[in-house]
């Protein structure tokens, strides 16, 4: 017990003090043995499989298709059809009820998606059930309201649908980036192929139950599974017309150069190394909060993470003191225990990758500290990092380590926070905490990143727009912005 407890005249809490388990029951999802492709409403029998598994406990849950060139093929077949045979003439009011058809129902399926989402994925149920599905539902519901007043979102510029999109999505918030493509895309009038990432398809392919019961025209939404190479025979097709990707820079790299010159749209959403700077007068206790919310929520698979603290000097020592004495009260483990607060790593890679940043760091000089917590001996698991004396050349303070992992640097003023956060190849998100509006505005005007959270972090909107710099990508999905994608203008 550290110090910073030992409040004068309080009783410290017990040392073996813990909580009961609280496991979310599994009852309300039901997990078929094998999935197909979901093309022009109907299931399509893969001509491939593959297993799907829970990070947790490295069970399998389903076997699901392997998606082939044919296989994308029809679906796109799936999706001109739908849009040439009345999906982008129905007028934006009647677009609008079957968006508001969706969110309703995804609402009252909520516990359903977000303890398969857990399932599949491994992040905490505390997560799935109060930001993955409510944002979810929040972005069907907002983009509902737009798919009849495109023209007055864009007056004079007769806002039309660009045709048929192909969406690519990570594993991080599956069915929250499903939202984030398919609802702007539907509400422009367009018709979509969403490919999900392979080690999360599960909430994707619930979600074509939520398709047929919202009573959405066939061929509107198709979902097809696979690896990589499902993704690129979709960026390759010559019907579809716009690709929208939100995964890894160096994939995003091979589909810019793959769709050049092809006509395609393209909007790129990749990944982040985000700056999240504390100066000296803020309210410690909340950016405490913010930092721990920035860097473990997701167990740091969150591309706007704020993976790399920047703190002033002067309040170095009370701050990393605080923050090691918070990361003791984290608790690691089953995703589906309504108490965790950390999950299980995505996959066996992504904890590859991990460990091999984490041991670059200890390499290089920076100073290793780890929550104290027992790891479960299944599944795929990392301990709440930091790493202290961390210079900006370090691997661990450049490269995107999507987990757990906290990288300290320090600042003396507010020209040097701008620099050593920009110091970058990504710009996709930012956290300022301070007491003072004016500062906030300063560095908000300096700082090269898409998103600026002040005084808090990770928090999003339907209604905001978010988005990368540099080589964390361009086109922006939420708000107004993110009907652009999705629109092509007579003018
Ligand atoms: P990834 O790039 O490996 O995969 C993303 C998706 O692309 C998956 O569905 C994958 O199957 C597919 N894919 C892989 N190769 C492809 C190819 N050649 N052509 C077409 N599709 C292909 O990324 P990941 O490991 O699944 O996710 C982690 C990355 O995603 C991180 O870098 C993270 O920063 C980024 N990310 C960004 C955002 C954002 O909004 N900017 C959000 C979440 C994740
Ligand atoms: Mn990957």
């Amino acid at each position: 017990m550290s110090e910073l407890d030992k409040k004068k005249g309080g009783a410290p809490a017990p040392k073996d003090w813990t909580y009961a388990p609280a496991p979310e029951s599994r009852d309300v999802v039901h997990i078929a043995e094998r999935y197909g492709h979901f093309v022009g409403g109907e299931w399509l029998e893969p001509s491939e499989t593959y297993e799907t598994i829970s990070p947790a406990t490295e069970e399998t849950l389903a076997s699901v298709g392997l998606g082939t060139d044919e296989d994308v093929d029809r679906a796109v077949a799936a999706a001109r059809g739908a849009f040439a045979n009345g999906w982008s003439a129905l007028p934006g009011s009647e677009r609008a009820k079957y968006l508001y058809r969706i969110a309703r129902i995804l609402q009252e399926r909520s516990r359903e998606f977000a303890v398969l989402e857990s399932l599949n994925g491994g992040k905490p149920i505390k997560e799935s059930r109060d930001v993955d599905l409510p944002l979810a539902a929040a972005h069907f519901f907002y983009y509902a309201g737009w798919a009849d007043k495109l023209e007055y979102a864009f007056p004079n510029r007769r806002p039309r649908p660009v045709g048929v999109a192909g969406q690519i999505i990570p594993w991080n918030f599956p069915l929250l980036m499903l939202a984030w493509k398919i609802a702007p895309a539907l509400a422009c009038g367009n018709t979509v192929v969403l490919k999900p990432s392979h080690t999360t398809p599960l909430t994707a392919l619930l979600f074509c139950d939520v398709v047929r019961q919202a009573d959405l025209p066939p061929g509107v939404v198709n979902i097809v599974t696979g690896y990589g190479s499902t993704g690129a025979a979709l960026v390759r097709h010559e019907d579809v017309d716009k690709i929208a990707f939100t995964g890894s820079t160096g994939v995003g790299k091979w589909i810019q150069r793959e769709t050049a010159g092809s006509g395609k749209r393209l909007t790129l959403e990749l990944g982040g190394k985000a700056a999240n700077i504390v100066f000296d007068d803020c309210a410690l206790d909340q950016a405490i909060e913010g930092i721990v919310n920035g860097i473990y929520f997701n167990q740091g698979e969150v591309c706007c993470a704020g993976s790399r603290l920047f703190v002033q000097e002067s309040i170095y020592e009370p701050l990393i003191a605080k923050l090691k004495q918070r990361l003791t009260t984290l608790r690691v483990g089953d995703p589906l225990d309504k108490n965790t607060d950390v999950g299980a790593i995505n996959s066996r890679d992504q904890l590859a990758k991990i460990e091999e940043l984490v041991q670059s760091g200890i390499d290089e000089g920076a100073e290793i500290y780890q929550a104290p917590c027992r790891l479960p001996e299944q599944g795929f698991w990392f301990a709440p990092t930091v790493f202290t004396n961390v210079a900006q050349s370090y691997r661990i303070a450049q490269e995107e380590i999507f987990g757990p992992v906290l990288s300290v640097l320090t600042f003396r003023t507010p020209e040097e926070a701008v620099e050593k956060a920009n110091n970058t190849p990504y710009g996709l998100s930012a956290g300022v905490w301070t007491e003072k509006g004016s500062r906030i505005l300063w560095m908000v005007q300096r700082l090269r990143a898409g998103v600026v959270w002040a005084n808090t972090f990770n928090r999003f909107d339907p209604t905001s727009p978010f988005g990368g710099y540099k080589e964390s990508g361009f086109g922006r999905e939420g708000g107004r912005h993110g009907l652009e994608g999705y629109l092509r203008f007579d003018e």
